[in-house]
């Protein structure tokens, strides 16, 4: 019968094909294949899975594969499956293509009945060992593959424990164990109604089905949301059996995880940790406190010397930093799983640079193997050096970075006050896969328990959120909702500051300041330049941002808002006047004041971008948008005119009150008077009066200005024609800025944008006003002002006329923020709060158009108006200033529409250098 094969040994499986095996089972086969030691197994594809989901059982012939392939088990172990003298044991575990750490579980020791039990002990002459064997599947078997809750198990555990006077598992004895056992095996039938089962065929089967239906679980499916994992990303997850090997055989076993090189800071140094005498989880779950890796080399030096050797082995096959999982069983060393490392944006430049310099990777495959969202991270605040906070108490530096923020004790109480904007920091003992929820909410997590590869540190270092873990001087009463850390003892809600970079936990609310380059970031994006065609260039409105951007490798500025300075508190009422002139001559008046303020705003941010071009684009938004809004001024007025009111009601009091009351007594006329005169006084003053009056009149000009459709009404150019003397007064702050640099011997190059055209003849005048302005300024100062002079292409005529319009623009800017409104015909704001979720969700658009910029709508529009405009000015420059000009996948497109540069808030600067690379080295592979 023709169907697909379901089932690949470790040898046969192709260790490319992820999709089919999963992450997990490509690893084992490709680690197998090159001839390390990974105990025996087998991967069930990730179409069985599929398959199964679909149908809702095993599909066909699945069942009989799997026995064959534990047939071969048996053969390459000498081991047989249910054998009460040489039982055959296996791990069942699952993996998708991509990884998704602790989001499906594991069973160990699969195969274990009263009768194998014994087996094993005879075997392994070890009773306790084998009891602690069968009381760990018990639990696995029954919470992963059996629904059995885990607190059922826990109280069973505390139960004996108590018993026992036993602290840790592993101060039980045989006996104890198998009283443990006793108690798992009845709190399973109470839970499930029957016996756990002795056929280990069926237990098999069983957690096959478990592993499938995992899939669809709740944590999983949550988890893919949120990362955006799509099925053409991982669609099903395999399951991998694999012969169970043993840390916990004695003091020659061990078991571990290792990351080839550091993953917090990417120095060339292996690092991890391992247990001796354990299994499995124990690592992870940070139920002991494992010891450093470097330790091994006096522990087990023997061991040590192999494990390195394995690392290196990893690297050399893979290319890339390894994230493995080792048992040492009796002195044996073996892989049980292996994938790329998961670190932060640190580790990966350092790491990139590092690799380059051994020559173990090209300086491409340096840059490709970053994602360039992950620098983001390398701007994560740091506390300010100058704070002098002193700590309450020390744990695991887990991921770095640092945060403030309330304790909340549990992950639904962080998402609660999470969505509610509190900065919230989630403070546990440990953490589980199922506290997944509270780590998005969260600014940072802290744990008392578990070491730097506990669940709570890889998973917030795969978030960029700072952690620190295995912090023992706390103590957390869950009922009380109190923690005590070191000597304080706090309540949820109470502030803290954490420290992820140095493990430190500090009261209170602590500043935190911007990290800083580092050489090998340096390195790696001056690497990215010498690759990258599209120039990075930064939207800064202030010298200070520009400073930064420049700091950042911004090779420009792109976009300087110039109405951002208009905003500033102490200016905001010039710029009211300047609104509220009712003639020319007014607004003129108002405007000289505003001129020298601009002029001395343009010169700071040439100045700190000397030698590099900076576009300034003239006012774009409303006018309104600098008013008070209409309910505002109303509720001013309402309350000026209760004033007036009320002044004029206590002059007559008095007599008022004289008809009530002849006899009024006299300090109370006396006061009355007192407040009389104060009042009248106040009233002479007219303060009141004028105060009134000016609210009236912009109330006024609020409702004259106010518009049905602001953002498509009097803004941009449309402003600039109808209230020229506006744009004049920002061209000749611009132009004398200029000059008064050159003068002082700084190379400027400014450039002037016009925001909103829609038709050539627009920046014709524009341009009109500039050439009319600047000789008269240039003879002035004595020096040449060149000046570039564009448009922004943001309205979709603009992109239609783009043939026009070049030929009075030297250069284009995209403003796709606008231009995706108005090719959508969606205003942000309403899509945004009303139907675009909905629209998302259901498929009927791939993405927020907002967030990524939308390829074959707006991109077509862009690419038409490069090649119009270029028809009519060759040499005419195109870049892009909206918001998309940081987002690698945009960047990528316009590398590919042949713009000359994008434009991104400073922050995102490295990001975008990085991209541009990226986007030049794939189009590199693919000619
Ligand atoms: P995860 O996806 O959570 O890493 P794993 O399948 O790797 O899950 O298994 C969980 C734990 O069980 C790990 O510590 C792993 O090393 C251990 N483990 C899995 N299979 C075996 C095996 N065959 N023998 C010994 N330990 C195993
Ligand atoms: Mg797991
Ligand atoms: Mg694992």
């Amino acid at each position: 019968m023709d169907r697909p094969q379901f089932v690949y040994s470790f040898e046969k499986g192709d260790a490319h094909n992820k999709m089919l095996l999963g992450g997990k089972g490509a690893n084992l086969c490709a680690m197998t294949q090159i001839g390390l030691d990974v105990p025996p197994g087998f991967v069930i594809t990730t179409e069985a899975c599929l398959a199964y989901l679909d149908r809702g059982q095993l599909p066909a012939g699945l069942v009989d594969d799997v026995r064959a392939h534990i047939v071969e088990l048996e053969v390459k172990t000498g081991k047989r499956f249910g054998d009460e003298s040489n039982p055959l044991l296996v791990s069942v575990r699952s993996g998708s293509a991509m990884s998704m750490p602790g989001m499906m579980d594991t069973i160990l020791n699969l195969g274990l009945s009263p009768a194998t039990l014994k087996g094993l002990a005879a075997r392994t002459g070890n009773p306790r060992f084998a009891w602690d064997a069968y009381r760990r599947f018990i639990q696995l078997f029954g919470k992963i593959a059996m629904d059995v809750p885990d607190a059922a198990f826990d109280a069973a555990m505390t139960e004996t424990k108590r018993k026992h006077g036993v602290v840790h598992d592993v101060e039980f004895t045989a006996d104890a164990l198998q009283e443990l056992a006793q108690a798992f095996l009845a709190v399973y039938r109470e839970h499930t109604g029957r016996p756990l089962g002795a056929d280990p065929y069926e237990q098999l089967e069983l957690s096959i089905q478990a592993v499938f239906q995992s899939w669809n679980g709740k944590r999983a499916v949550d988890y893919r949301r949120q990362f955006r994992i799509t099925p053409a990303m991982a669609n099903g997850t395999a399951v991998n059996v694999c012969t169970m090997v043993f840390g916990n055989m004695g003091d020659d076993s061990a078991t571990g995880v290792g990351f080839t090189r550091n993953p917090a800071t990417g120095e060339n140094v292996m690092y991890g940790e391992y247990l001796v005498n354990a299994q499995g989880e124990d690592v992870v779950a940070g139920i002991r406190t494992p010891k450093p890796i470097a330790a091994m080399a006096q522990e087990m030096p023997g061991l040590y010397r192999q494990l390195l050797e394995l690392r290196d082995k990893l690297e050399a096959h893979y290319k890339e930093v390894q994230d493995f999982e080792f048992t040492i069983e009796r002195g044996r060393l073996y892989c049980l799983q292996t994938r790329n490392g998961k670190m932060n944006a640190r580790a990966m430049v350092t790491t990139s640079v590092g690799m380059f310099e051994e020559g173990l990777i090209s300086k491409g495959q340096a840059l490709n193997r970053i994602n360039a969202l992950l620098l983001e991270q390398l701007l994560v605040p740091t506390l300010d050096p100058t704070h002098e906070a002193r700590s309450l108490a020390q744990g695991l530096p887990a991921s770095p970075g640092a945060a403030s923020g309330s304790i909340v004790f549990d992950a639904d109480t962080a998402e609660q006050r999470g969505r509610d904007g509190e900065a919230v920091i989630l403070v546990r003992e440990e953490t589980k896969p199922e506290d997944i929820h509270g780590f998005f909410a969260a600014q940072g997590i802290l744990t008392s328990r578990g070491g730097k590869t506990s669940h709570a540190a890889v998973v917030a270092r795969g978030m960029g959120k700072p952690c620190v873990s295995g912090c023992d001087a706390i103590t957390i009463d869950v009922r009380e909702r109190t923690a005590r850390i070191g000597d304080a003892v706090m309540h949820e809600g109470d502030i803290i500051t954490i420290d992820g970079t140095t493990g430190n936990v500090y009261p209170g609310r602590i500043p935190t300041v911007e990290a800083q380059f580092f050489d090998e970031l340096a390195t790696l994006l001056t690497w990215a330049d010498e690759v990258a065609r599209l120039e990075v260039m930064a939207n800064a409105d202030t010298p200070r941002d520009a400073a930064r951007a420049r700091a950042y490798g911004a090779k420009g500025i792109g976009l300087c808002r110039s109405e951002r300075m208009f905003n500033d508190p102490q200016r905001l009422p010039t710029v009211r006047e300047m609104i509220l002139a009712d003639t020319p001559a007014e607004r003129r008046a108002a405007l000289t004041k505003l001129l020298p303020i601009q002029r001395a705003d343009f010169k700071g941010i040439f100045a700190a971008m000397a030698g590099l071009p900076v576009t300034v684009r003239l006012l774009d938004p409303p006018m309104h948008e600098f008013l008070p809004t209409a309910s505002q001024l109303e509720f001013e007025i309402g309350q000026l005119r209760n004033l007036q009111r009320a002044t004029r009601s206590v002059a007559e009091l008095p007599d008022t009150l004289k008809l009530l009351d002849p006899e009024l007594p006299r300090d109370y006329v006396d006061s009355l008077g007192k407040l009389q005169r104060s009042l009248g006084q106040y009233r002479e003053t007219k303060r009141g009066d004028v105060a009134l009056e000016r609210r009236e009149a912009m109330l006024k000009k609020v409702h004259q200005l106010s518009e049905v459709n602001p953002m498509l009404g009097h803004r941009g150019v449309r402003l600039g024609l109808t209230f020229p003397e506006i744009y004049e007064m920002q061209i000749r702050a611009i132009l004398e800025a200029a000059a008064e640099c050159s003068k002082e011997g700084i190379d400027v190059h400014p450039e002037i944008m016009v925001p909103q055209v829609c038709a050539a003849e627009e920046l014709t005048r524009v341009k009109a006003m500039v050439d009319a302005l600047r000789p008269e300024i240039e003879t002035r100062y004595g020096v040449r002002v060149p000046c570039k002079f564009g448009t922004m292409v943001e309205v979709v005529r603009a992109c239609m006329r783009a043939a026009d319009l070049a030929q009075v623009a030297e250069f284009f800017s995209f403003g796709t923020n606008d231009l995706t409104q108005a090719t959508f015909s969606f205003s942000r704001e309403d899509a945004e709060n009303k139907f675009l979720p909905h629209y998302i969700e259901s498929g009927v658009l791939p993405d927020n158009p907002f967030e990524m910029l939308d390829v074959d709508g707006v991109g077509r529009l862009m690419q038409l108006a490069v090649e119009w405009g270029r028809k009519t000015r060759p040499g005419l420059v195109v870049g892009i200033c909206g918001e998309h000009g940081g987002q690698p996948e945009a960047i990528r497109f316009c590398h590919n529409a042949g713009l000359d540069y994008v434009s991104c808030s400073a922050p995102r600067v490295p990001i975008a250098r990085l991209a541009a690379a990226q986007a030049a080295l794939k189009e590199r592979e693919s000619t």
